[in-house]
């Protein structure tokens, strides 16, 4: 296939270098980041856009979305597939394929979990929201560049998917992690408070498979000294997106908002910044409850 690919940062450029190793003619732009190998350089968007049948962006946040959509869709091809896979707030996903419908493209939102890991070794999951036409077109791609794709609904909820995940992850570590604190005080061992959790109904993601306790638990960032993985500042940009969206529709989630709060101080004014989203365990850790 003829891709245009529009941002080539830590997800898109190993995104773009898979899909080119797989064969399909990549063109792409990116104003700062690295040109991978087998991607043709070209100097804008609208240059990367023009004439193929499917453009990709992978771009830091909603208002860059929409500024690159204005940009490329008057010059894409008719019945292309416009596929973003940035993780956005839902109302911009939303005015955006809206957009690419008006002017006869099949628009789909796309956002990716598992990392920058994922990115390289072709292991995405992708949360799709939009035409089943569109997928079913992109449908090869994701099978290059991930091992899953859910077709999540019309457009704008593949973003709902993702920040409904996000949400989830990030109350859940802070729930593990304050229970690994409270059981450090009471004398628990942590790797006996693994062994129980992890195989009792307290169990998770994050206890089994992301354990924030080092050498506690299968190999996770806590084993390196908490570097990302997963950054904290990322966590707190789905919480945020998760926030903005539950406002805009009215729903009561007072977890996803305490782990917001939580995450928001952990960045912006303690030590979270650069460090992985499980460092919340050391965070407690050496606090009490004042
Ligand atoms: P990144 O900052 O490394 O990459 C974004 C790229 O977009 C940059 O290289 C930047 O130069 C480029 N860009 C900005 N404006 C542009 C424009 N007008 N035209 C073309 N390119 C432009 O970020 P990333 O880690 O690759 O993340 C990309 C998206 O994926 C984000 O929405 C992020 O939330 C999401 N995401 C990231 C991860 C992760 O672990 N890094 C995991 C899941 C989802």
């Amino acid at each position: 296939m003829k891709i245009g690919f529009i941002g080539l940062g830590n997800m898109g450029g190993p995104m773009a270098a898979n899909l080119a190793a797989a064969g399909h003619e990549v063109t792409g732009f990116d104003p700062i980041a690295p040109y991978p190998e087998g991607v043709t350089p070209v100097k804008s968007g609208r240059d990367a856009a023009r004439g193929q049948e499917i453009v990709i962006t992978m771009l830091p946040d909603g208002p860059i979305l929409r500024a690159v959509a204005a940009e490329i869709v008057p010059v894409m091809a008719a019945g292309a597939v416009l596929l973003d896979c940035s993780t956005v707030d839902v109302e911009s996903a939303r005015a955006v394929a809206a957009e690419a419908e008006a002017a006869g493209l099949l628009p789909l939102d796309a956002p990716v979990s598992g990392g920058t890991g994922g990115a390289k070794g072709g292991t995405l999951t992708f949360m799709v929201g939009g035409p089943e036409a569109g997928f079913a077109r992109a449908r090869p791609l994701f099978e290059i560049m991930g091992q899953k794709a859910v077709h999540c609904g019309p457009a704008g909820n593949g973003q709902a998917a993702k920040i409904c995940n996000n949400m989830i992850l990030g109350a859940t570590m802070i729930a593990t992690c304050e229970a690994f604190a409270l059981a450090d005080k009471l004398g628990l061992d942590r790797q006996a408070m693994f062994d129980v959790v992890s195989t009792s109904s307290g169990y998770s993601w994050t206890m089994n498979a992301y354990c924030p306790a080092p050498g506690v638990g299968p190999e996770s960032p806590a084993d390196n000294g908490y570097q990302p993985g997963f950054a904290a500042e990322l966590m707190l940009k789905d919480l945020r997106l998760a926030q903005q969206a539950a406002e805009a529709v009215d729903a009561d989630t007072p977890m996803g908002q305490a782990a917001r709060d939580l995450y928001d101080r952990f960045v912006e004014s303690e030590d979270g910044r650069g460090r992985d989203f499980s460092a919340m365990l050391p965070r407690f850790e050496a606090r009490g409850r004042g």
